[in-house]
Formats: structure tokens, C-alpha cells, sequence
């Protein structure tokens, strides 16, 4: 029996408010924050705690970043929504600054990291019917196990995660799921003339930072080539700047042929996405056929412009590099026996705890905010570590302090 409100702290007043009103459709660490600036949240005692999970890699800018604070605020008291009906003064420049910056011939921008995905899927469909010669209604794509690109009911469609699918069907037609990490079998599924695009994530953000082999990416396209098929980057969670370069694909050369960006691409000010693509890809949907009222709004062009300004200019992608690998290191060092496996590239890292107990690792998150720091497990045993690019290194030598203080939480159990 819930206790009346008044009698709760001021946390659990806030939890107990929103578990009345709010979908259960998430299980969030019992933490309140209410104000947010780089490396920092508080929660609404006033606790401050490291952020090391930066809403999924949205915030890889920092908190608040002030001259993205700045180009949101300036914009909105200017012209924030016109809809695509007409003509909006920044979508023309945004669109030069974001195809420049990633070396494509054009963007189709949306709002969530979903929509994109859904995009570049119809895109790639679209494609195989207009350029590849595709039957109709019979494109296929390949996705891989274990993927994570949102939550429309297509994109379940092939997700192998049952929480993600269970209890939602029936299920969108077109997809083969291959193991990720397999070339062999993705050679294998590209041998029918019916697939127009392979969709996968440079590292499996969700499925608890899973990095693929060296040079898996690389062949992997090559493959595609190969075949005359897309391969479309989901670098939503792993692009800009997260893993150490600017793109995932970059480690490996590799320049999708359709790229899917989101989340950091506004701070973490706004649903921000985007598709990147050459005209023999983009132009394939023409006027009337695929859109968004708030896609390539006025307020998210310039805060998109701001955000990656902000990257590029406090070169975030040399950080996460060097603070990645350091971090790393630190870890092993830490040489603890409930610690099974440390991975990850750049600021972009997770450790997979021992067994034991199925809630060890909901019990270690627990132990790291009361020690000051947030974390957040994913499926089950897997803890990802990704702070805001901004961090210092004497800030992160305070979150390793944290993590290995917390630890010893495992140890009782
Ligand atoms: N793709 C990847 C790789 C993701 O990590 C996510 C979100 O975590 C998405 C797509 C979905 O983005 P959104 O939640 O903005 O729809």
C-alpha cells in the first residue's frame, strides 16, 4: 500500500506522482534531477551526481551547453515552426552546413532517432525499386540480432529483443535478422537480388555497447558493394563524436551509403534527427511522398548547427579518444572479480558484471547514485558508461573513484 504523500520524501513525492499519471512504459533508477550543466545533474534535493549515461548519448555536448542555450533561445523568440507548406530562411543553410560537415550531396531532416530510421528504410526500398529494379513490394532488408533503432511498430518488427515485440504483432513483412558480427552470413543473405539495404549500428549501443571485430564494418560494406546494396549506418547513439571519431564508421573508413544521426545532433535540446544520402538515394522520394510537420523546423536547424558547431569546436571527438582508452584502462586496473568483461570504444564503454544475482547490476546502479554518479544497466548484467564528452580528466578520475567505492557493493553479495 502506497503511503499518503505527505509523508514521503521529496523524491519519492515526485516518483509516486509520476507512477499516477505518467505510462509505466519505463523502469528509471529512483533519482528526481532537476537541473543540469556539463558533467553535472542535481536531483531535486540538491544532490549533485556525475552523469554518465548523457540520456543515451544526446548530451554528449555537456548539460545546457551555453551557446546551444543561446542558439535555442535566440531562435525561439524569432521563428521557431513554419511546417514544410513553405519556405523557412535556416533549412537551406542547415542543410548545406550539416551535407558539408558529413560530406554528402543532401539531409532529409526529421525529429526522433525513429523517424530517421524509418526514413532511411523507406529510402532504401525506394531505391531498390526505382534504381536497383527491385519487383515491387518485394524489397527486402538485412538487420541484425540484437539491434536497437526505436520503437515504431517497424522498427520492432525486427528487433530480436521480446520486450521490445512481444504482445505486438502482427509484424511488418521485408526483414531477415542475420547474427551481427557475421560476414559469412551476410554474404549468404546477400545472394538474393531482393535486398536494397542492410541496416546495422557501427556498436550495439542498447544490447550493452557490443563492438564488433576490426574490420567487420569495412568488409561488411564491401560486401553490400558487391551486391548493389545499401548500407545504412545507424549512428544515432554512436555518432558524433561518442566513440572517438566523429562517426563509428569512421574507425574503419566506411562512409554509409545512407547515414541515420539523432540524439547529440541537438545537445539534448530537442528531438533532432536526420538521413544523410547522395541525390542517386535522396532523390528517389520526391515532393509529397515522406515528411514531418516539425522536421526541419527553423529552432531545430539552428540549434543543430550549434550542436555540431560545439563538437567539432572543442574537438570532442580527440577527447572521447584519449579519455576513452584511459578510462579503459583505469577499469582493468581496478582487477575486480565482479567485473567479467570491460568493453567499448571511445567515451562509449560498458562493464559486464558477474552473474550471481540476476539484480546485481540494478544493485551497483543504485550503490554509484548514492555515491554521486548515474548509471543506467541494460539487459540484465551490463552497465554503460557514457559521460558527456566535456568531462575532464580529473572528473572522470572522481568516476572511477565512484565506480570503484561502488563495487564493493558486489562484493556482500
Ligand atoms: N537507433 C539507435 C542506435 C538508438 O540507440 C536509438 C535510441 O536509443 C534509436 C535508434 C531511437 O532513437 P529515438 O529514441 O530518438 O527514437
Amino acid at each position: 500500500m502506497s503511503l499518503p504523500i505527505d509523508h514521503l520524501s521529496t523524491t519519492q513525492q515526485f516518483i509516486e506522482r509520476e507512477l499516477a499519471y505518467s505510462a509505466h512504459n519505463y523502469h528509471p533508477l529512483p533519482v528526481v534531477l532537476e537541473r543540469g550543466e556539463g558533467v553535472y545533474l542535481w536531483d531535486v534535493e540538491g544532490k549533485r551526481y556525475y552523469d554518465f549515461l548523457s540520456g543515451y548519448s544526446a548530451v554528449n555536448q555537456g548539460h545546457c551547453h551555453p551557446k546551444i542555450v543561446k542558439a535555442l533561445v535566440d531562435q525561439a523568440q524569432k521563428l521557431t515552426l513554419t511546417s514544410r507548406a513553405f519556405h523557412a530562411d535556416l533549412l537551406g543553410e542547415y542543410a548545406e552546413y550539416i551535407t558539408r560537415y558529413f560530406g554528402y550531396q543532401k539531409a532529409l531532416p526529421m525529429n526522433s532517432g525513429v523517424e530517421a530510421v524509418e526514413t532511411a528504410l523507406k529510402l532504401a526500398r525506394r531505391w531498390g525499386y526505382d534504381k536497383k529494379g527491385i519487383p515491387a513490394n518485394q524489397a527486402k532488408i538485412i538487420t541484425v540480432e540484437g539491434n536497437f533503432h526505436g520503437r515504431t511498430l517497424n522498427v520492432v518488427s525486427f528487433s530480436t529483443d521480446p520486450s521490445s515485440r512481444d504482445g505486438f504483432g502482427p509484424f511488418m513483412p521485408g526483414y531477415e535478422v542475420i547474427p551481427y558480427n557475421n560476414l559469412s552470413a551476410l554474404e549468404a543473405a546477400l545472394s538474393d537480388p531482393t535486398v536494397a539495404g542492410f541496416l546495422v549500428e557501427p556498436i550495439q549501443g542498447e544490447a550493452g555497447v557490443y563492438v564488433p571485430e576490426d574490420g567487420y564494418l569495412a568488409r561488411a560494406y564491401e560486401l553490400c558493394k558487391r551486391s548493389n546494396v545499401l548500407f545504412i549506418g545507424d549512428e544515432i547513439q554512436t555518432g558524433l563524436a561518442r566513440t572517438g571519431k566523429m562517426l563509428a564508421c569512421d574507425h574503419e573508413n566506411v562512409r554509409p551509403d545512407i547515414l541515420i544521426l539523432g540524439k547529440a545532433l541537438s545537445g539534448g535540446m530537442l528531438p533532432i534527427s536526420a538521413v544523410l544520402a547522395d541525390d542517386e538515394v535522396m532523390l528517389c522520394i520526391r515532393p509529397g511522398e515522406h515528411g514531418s510537420t516539425y522536421g526541419g523546423n527553423p529552432l531545430a536547424c539552428k540549434v543543430a548547427m550549434a550542436a555540431l558547431d560545439v563538437i567539432k569546436a572543442e574537438s570532442l571527438a580527440d577527447r572521447a579518444q584519449e579519455l576513452g582508452i584511459y578510462f579503459r584502462k583505469q577499469l582493468q586496473q581496478l582487477n575486480h572479480p565482479n567485473i567479467l568483461e570491460i568493453r567499448g570504444k571511445g567515451l562509449l564503454n560498458a562493464i559486464v558484471i558477474r552473474h550471481g544475482n540476476p539484480d546485481a547490476a540494478w544493485q551497483l546502479c543504485l550503490a554509484l547514485r548514492n555515491h554521486g554518479l548515474l548509471a543506467k544497466p541494460t539487459h540484465g548484467d551490463k552497465i554503460r558508461f557514457a559521460p558527456p564528452l566535456v568531462i575532464t580528466k580529473e572528473q572522470l578520475d572522481d568516476g572511477i573513484r565512484i565506480i570503484s567505492e561502488s563495487l564493493a557493493v558486489l562484493i556482500s553479495q
